[in-house]
């Protein structure tokens, strides 16, 4: 979207142009059942972006209106997840904070003819509805009296039957093509404890029904939501119509966000936690905000990710390529770019004189000088990446560490590893090098060209420091597919090396980038002298 435009955004403008709409009014509208994930930013984003475009405004709404399957602990997660987005709602309200109202429009429904109570149980009322292809059964209490079913309304409400043995039904059309027409269930009796009403009520007004009350008793004027509810809106607007509701808000629906090799679905989030497949609901793999947060994505990235995937009226799945830019573009030059050896080989540069170490400036970010400069350590014995070194003849093009060559440590000096060192079983235990004075970076030597620059960490100043490293949760995007089939065996792996010393102080959410190795943020298990480091993402893409 970037907002610029979009068929909402015109919409909007329509509507105002036209004295249709005084106030752009939108609502985020979660069920507190579940941790918020990258698809519903994209329902966030948009409710508040385009009420901001216009200096109108966003409420958040929690949708409880169903007592099973929500809690308190949600409510708080999901206000969190908002403001960490950068959003301020203008208001915070609940579905339940108009159960009197809803139930005071059901009534007038019942005395209009609009509404009766049903005694079918589920089975039978699903069998009653009909298919696509068949019409439904009018039920055989369609017909009640209205004194009736004022009755029966207020015993249910009593608490004088026991859940779903009665259900208050609108009166529409059980020959409609449109199966949402053919009388839904507006109120189904629950006796459970509500987290904000306890136990004043025992019935609960369906989503279909209260949604639309919500809206217009909160003066929305464009009611957004996204594409599972086409169908739904001509139910939306005969509540409006029939309840006499004064203010009347309209309903849009847009595409659906998905991303490649993730699952972004509420059921199947909770199911990887439930069976322990992650480490939780903030498991950095996982597309949730509190996820994406702990991986190291700022709000700022996701932000401007979901606003470049535009708003179009069919569901799309992105690549989780343009969800990695994003954070790339974000922090390439705010980020402080330090040392990390994730995979450490120790290297002894035997002409140094020992217990001497020597302290190198450079820049924080060499491609933004504001962020100032700090020192590195350099001595007898560093860190180089494993990776950085060869044991053997290399291939033509090898631009690293081999016996025999010669490589910059960056910032450095030229070393030259004269012999590798072993251990018993045969692995390497320390390569021994040599370094030339002369070479030290800055001096303008320029008598001979190195084989490479690596990058380095020196050993008695170095902090030791776990790296998670993370692949993609799923191995495809088939969400017909089992979970556990789909389920990529390799996508946590963990690493312990060392970083500079500068990072001694850090905290959690602090964020890096390590030369060559990435953009990592400081993960929540860090305490002092125990860092934890996630990756976030690579330095490149590694798209192929
Ligand atoms: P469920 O998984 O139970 O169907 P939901 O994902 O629709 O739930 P809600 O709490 O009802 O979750 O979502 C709040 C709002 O976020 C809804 O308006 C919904 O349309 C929107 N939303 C949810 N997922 C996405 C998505 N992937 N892309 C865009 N909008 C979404
Ligand atoms: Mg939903």
């Amino acid at each position: 979207m970037d907002m610029s435009s979009n068929f909402i955004k015109t919409i909007m403008e329509e509507d105002l142009a036209s004295g249709k709409v005084k106030e752009i009014i939108t609502r985020f509208p979660p069920e507190p059942n579940a941790y918020l994930h990258i698809g519903h930013a994209r329902a966030i984003i948009t409710n508040f972006e385009l009420a901001k475009m216009f200096g109108g405004k966003t409420n958040l709404r929690f949708d409880d209106t169903n007592p099973v399957k929500e809690d308190a602990m949600f409510v708080e997660a999901i206000k969190g997840d908002i403001e960490w987005l950068g959003y301020h709602p203008a208001n915070v309200l609940f579905g339940s904070d108009y159960f009197e109202e809803s139930y005071e429009r059901a009534i007038m429904l019942i005395k209009k003819g609009l509404a009766y109570v049903c005694d079918l149980n589920a089975e039978d009322m699903s069998k009653y509805r009909g298919t696509l292809n068949t019409r439904g059964t009018d039920s055989p209490n369609r017909n009640r009296s209205v004194e009736e079913n004022l009755k029966l309304f207020s015993e249910m409400r009593d608490g004088k039957y026991n859940d779903g043995e009665k259900t208050l039904r609108a009166k529409i059309d059980m020959a409609s093509p449109n199966i949402n027409m053919r009388d839904p269930v507006i109120y189904r009796i629950i006796h459970i404890n509500h987290h904000n009403t306890g136990n004043k009520w025992c019935i609960y007004p369906m989503y279909d029904f209260a949604h639309p009350l919500q809206d217009a008793i909160e003066g929305i004027s464009h009611s957004l939501c996204s594409l599972e509810y086409v169908d739904h809106r001509v139910l939306y607007d005969w509540f409006v119509e029939k309840c006499e509701m004064p203010h009347i808000p309209h309903q849009y629906e847009f595409g659906r966000l998905n991303i490649t090799n993730t699952i972004m679905s509420k059921r199947y989030l909770k199911q990887l936690v439930d069976a322990k497949l992650v480490k939780g609901y903030d498991d950095p793999r996982m597309p949730t905000l509190v996820g994406l947060r702990r991986r190291g994505y700022t709000p700022s990235a996701i932000r401007h990710f979901v606003l470049s995937t535009g708003l179009s009226r069919i569901n799309s799945t992105v690549s989780n390529e343009m969800l990695e830019n994003s954070l790339r573009d974000d922090l390439r030059l705010v980020n402080k770019r330090v040392n990390a050896i994730l995979n450490p080989l120790k290297v002894v540069i035997t002409n140094y004189p020992v217990g001497e170490i020597e302290y190198l400036e450079l820049p924080n970010n060499n491609e933004n000088e504001a962020l100032g400069t700090r020192t590195i350590a350099f001595g007898r014995e560093v860190y180089i990446e494993k990776d950085d070194f060869i044991d053997g003849t290399p291939e033509k093009g090898w631009k690293r560490l081999a016996k025999g060559l010669e490589v910059r440590l960056m910032h450095a000096y030229f070393v030259k590893c004269e012999d590798i060192i072993y251990n018993p079983d045969g692995s390497i235990k320390e390569l021994h090098c040599t370094y030339d004075p002369e070479t030290k970076s800055g001096s303008g030597f320029n008598a001979r060209k190195p084989n490479g620059n690596i990058h380095f960490v020196e050993e008695s100043t170095a902090i030791p420091a776990k790296f998670n490293l993370f692949e993609p949760l799923m191995v495809d995007s088939d969400a017909d597919r089992k979970l556990e089939d789909r389920l990529n065996p390799n996508s946590w792996k963990t690493l312990e090396g060392f970083v500079e010393a500068s990072l001694k102080d850090t905290l959690p959410e602090e964020k890096f980038q390590f030369v060559r190795n990435g953009y990592f943020s400081v993960d929540y298990d860090t305490v002092k002298g125990n860092l934890v480091f996630n990756r976030t993402v690579e330095l490149k893409s590694s798209y192929k």
